[in-house]
């Protein structure tokens, strides 16, 4: 399953010969969570700038961090859910740097002994494998406040809302080879914060966002210099930056040049990166124990407990979803992306045909949410009302292209799907005398077609397209079709 060696669909092409893009990610998450990692203040979005403030998140004097026992909780679940080690002994650390933003003058972090360790995601890639990504380590952090310059003609204004909001800071090893790798690995990250509820994965409101390193190497030799690009909250943009980056790692080298290890920023309206500040600016943190707090320490039955009541995860229900209703690897991975959908999946597919369940609310439902911008939680059709559009043709009782309609009509009125197409008679024509009228009309009229069928069988197709037409779209293509044949001696 791990690729060793390059995988040449990874390569990329360069006037001197094949590169591979090496990638690490560093994702800062928004724990879920009411309160703070050291305060009681509210971490609610939105609110008045500077509502949401304790005494500690504006570094009053003499106030005490207490670590807040709902944020430990989410940062080893997480840990878990990301298969990992998890340190039953850490410390919190402070990272030193002066920001406007940032009233204490350090973040309060973990450095050397994070809370969890060394786990692992895995990536499905496009054409069916998977990846399995290293994570390095996940920490526990808060965020600094955000520094506001549009507010005042002459001053700089600053928002502490958001200052002492719990992070988890999850790192990846340099373990992804390509900009889709990239993308999936950071959806799937972002799918089981949102399974776990520790983060709601919400990147417009700056919830989950990602500082991604890129390295260039010729395949399979020693890793080359990376540089480092800075807070990205668009999987989107993440993928452009990558290949952008990469492409000018490559140039670069090939004319005979150096990459130098950076920080760089990704502007998305010229689709480029550029140098924020070289590696001679870098800080010097001056990492040392908050001598405010005791080191962290669990005990294993808390672990426990927190495993036991995980919930299924996207890789476990995935594997039940192809078991269970037999679906093939990509239905099921669509399928458990989101809880909800997966969920929705599971009402519909209950004691009913699950593929047919599955195309239904792939094709028809995401196909209509998507076109429309919805989620599957506002989709105007709910799973009992499609459950019942499959049995109705599960039965029988309307066609599969009948069914489509009725379901156009259910989500733009809404309505019992059984009691609609009793009323609006779209109920399948099953009498077999009605259809042999139509078989027959459209086979007089047609002695050219009939000719040609003859020597080629599939042309059949034509014909049932004409009676099926003939009828409006109720008669039923089965018994369409086996007429067909008998009466054209196929
Ligand atoms: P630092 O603490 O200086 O930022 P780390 O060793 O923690 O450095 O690495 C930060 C991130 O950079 C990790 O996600 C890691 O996988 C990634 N990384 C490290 N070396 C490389 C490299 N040569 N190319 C791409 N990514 C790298
Ligand atoms: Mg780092």
């Amino acid at each position: 399953m791990t690729t060793i060696g390059a995988n040449p669909r990874n390569l990329i092409r360069g006037a001197t010969g094949d590169w591979e893009v090496v990638i690490g990610m560093e994702v800062h998450a928004q724990v879920t969570s009411k309160a703070k990692l050291f305060s009681g203040a509210s971490t609610e979005f939105g609110g008045a700038p500077n509502a949401h403030v304790a005494l500690l998140d504006a570094a009053m004097p003499g106030m005490l961090p207490v670590v807040n026992l709902e944020c430990v909780r989410q940062a080893v679940r997480t840990g878990l859910g990301l298969k990992a080690r998890i340190n039953l002994r850490s410390v919190f650390d402070r990272k030193n740097y002066f920001y406007p933003d940032l009233p204490l003058g350090y973040q309060i972090s973990q450095y050397k002994q994070p809370i969890v360790g060394e786990g692992e995601v895995l990536v499905d890639v496009d054409g069916g494998d998977s990846v399995r990504i290293g994570i390095e380590r996940l920490h526990l952090e808060h965020d600094a406040g955000k520094s506001l310059h549009d507010r005042h003609p002459a001053f700089s204004c600053v928002d502490l809302n958001r200052s002492g909001v719990a992070l988890m800071e999850i790192v990846t090893k340099p373990d992804l080879r390509s900009a889709e790798q990239a993308k999936a690995f950071l959806a799937k990250l972002r799918s089981i914060l949102r399974y776990l509820g520790t983060c709601d994965g919400d990147m417009e409101k700056g919830s989950l966002r990602a500082d991604v390193n890129v390295s260039v190497r010729r395949p399979g030799g020693p890793l080359g210099t990376r540089c480092e690009i800075k807070n990205m909250n668009s999987i989107r943009f993440i993928g452009q930056a990558i290949d952008y980056e990469a492409r000018r790692q490559i140039d670069l080298l090939e004319e005979g040049g150096r990459v130098e290890q950076e920080t760089r920023l990704f502007d998305p309206l010229r689709g480029e990166t550029r140098s924020m500040r070289t590696k001679e600016e870098a800080h010097d943190y001056r990492y040392f124990p908050d001598p405010d707090l005791l080191p962290l320490e669990l005990d294993q039955a808390f672990v426990d407990a927190l495993k036991a009541e995980l919930p299924e995860l996207p890789d476990e229900k995935k594997a039940r979803f192809m078991r269970e209703y037999g679906l093939s690897a990509y239905d099921a991975s669509v399928l458990v992306a989101e809880r909800a959908t997966a969920d929705y999946f599971e009402a519909v597919a209950r004691g009913r045909d699950a593929k047919s369940a599955a195309n239904w609310v792939i094709n028809e439902l995401f196909g209509r949410l998507n076109r429309e911008g919805k989620d599957i939680t506002s989709s105007p059709v709910d799973a009992a009302q499609l459950g019942a559009v499959i049995d109705l043709i599960a039965e029988g009782t309307i066609s599969g292209k009948i069914a489509k309609d009725l379901f156009d009509i259910l989500w733009s009125e809404g309505g019992d799907p059984r009691a609609l197409v009793a009323a609006r008679g779209m109920t399948q024509m099953t009498d077999a005398a009605a259809i042999e009228a139509l078989v027959d009309a459209v086979i007089a009229d047609n002695p050219d077609k009939v000719a040609d069928v003859a020597g080629n069988p599939k042309a059949i197709g034509w014909f049932v397209g004409q009676v099926m037409k003939a009828s409006g779209g109720k008669a039923s293509p089965q018994a369409v079709n086996a007429m067909l044949k008998s009466k054209l001696g196929l």
